[in-house]
């Protein structure tokens, strides 16, 4: 490392072999600041993953992500909001074994939020579990008044206790996301680095635009994140490219390295932060959190 790279560039160029000065999505690097402490947060930040596409990395960031702002001393919330209950999974809870979970949140009001909520390994991140119950309050929800709102109700029971919180979507634009949608401050959209992966975004836009004008006029876009990369192909470079093209300055600094690092620490049951904490792809998560952070000045 020369005297002048500064150390957001060194964390890039461990994180996705990219030269010094131009980062891997093809513009300069910010220089950005290492995060302080919270602020005393009394109403946390909302962020939901989504995109409706599975398989994109909306499960690996919000651990990654949580876990890595969690260690910049936020207290952070994950909401486990699909009934595959992966990101339960990947922070060790069993959803199975659930005799209570968010859907017991959304459609009863016999259950405080707090007895569902279970700690995760990491300080300071905790877990708000779902298992397959939720896939029939989808259904459920539907005759209920307010149905769009459910989940903006249950999270505004715990928003005092937390900086930020992030909400893990099914891959699906139905009602479940649109709860999501209405409840977040911010829409964070991973994308993968594969060729139709721009397809599904003008819908994904339209249904984000639809919930800003009917339901949740303060929701903003956080970031594209480019996920899944392989900086050896062509074609990883030029989806990136793209996706740059088409939302500039919306598109995330930080891309996620495609390795198998992940779903390792599926199987671990813990974010790779805690699972291998100096490698690329923890580090790219690190600096993810910098730049929301950045992006979300008070959070
Ligand atoms: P989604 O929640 O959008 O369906 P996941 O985060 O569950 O996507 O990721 C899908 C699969 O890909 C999981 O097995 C996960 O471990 C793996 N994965 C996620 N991110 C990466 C990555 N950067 N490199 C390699 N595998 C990844
Ligand atoms: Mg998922």
């Amino acid at each position: 490392m020369s005297d002048t790279t500064t150390e957001t560039e060194a964390l890039f160029e461990v994180a996705v072999d990219a030269g010094p000065v131009l980062g891997p999505t093809g513009r300069p690097l910010p220089d950005l600041p290492e995060p302080q402490p919270p602020q005393g947060v009394t109403r946390a930040l909302i962020i939901a993953m989504c995109n409706q596409k599975g398989g994109v990395g909306k499960t690996t960031t919000a651990i990654n992500l949580g876990a890595a702002l969690a260690e910049t001393g936020r207290r952070v919330l994950l909401v486990d909001f699909d009934p595959q209950g992966s990101l339960s999974v990947g922070l060790g809870v069993n959803p199975h074994t659930l005799d209570t979970s968010i859907y017991n949140l959304l459609l009863t009001r016999d259950h405080d939020v707090h007895d569902i909520i279970v700690s995760s390994v990491v300080e300071g991140l905790d877990i708000l579990p779902a298992n397959i119950d939720l896939s029939a309050a989808e259904v459920q929800l539907v005759s209920e008044v307010a149905r769009e709102q459910t989940l903006k109700r249950v999270l505004t029971q715990v928003r005092g206790d937390y900086d930020i919180i992030l909400i893990d979507c099914a891959p699906s634009l139905g009602l479940l996301t649109v709860n999501a949608l209405t409840a977040a401050d911010r829409v964070l959209m991973p994308l993968e680095c594969e060729f139709f992966a721009l397809r599904g975004l003008a819908l994904l836009n339209d249904t984000i635009g639809k919930v800003q004008d009917r339901l949740n006029p303060e929701l903003e876009i956080v970031g594209i994140l480019g996920t899944m990369y392989d900086a050896r192909t062509l074609h990883s470079r030029e989806v990136l490219e793209r996706v740059v093209q088409a939302f500039g300055d919306k598109v995330f600094h930080t891309v996620i390295r495609r390795t198998i690092k992940f779903p390792e620490t599926t199987v671990a049951g813990e974010p790779i932060t805690t699972y291998a904490s100096t490698s690329p792809g923890a580090l790219a998560y690190r600096m993810l959190a910098r730049e929301v952070l950045h992006r979300c000045p008070g959070a």
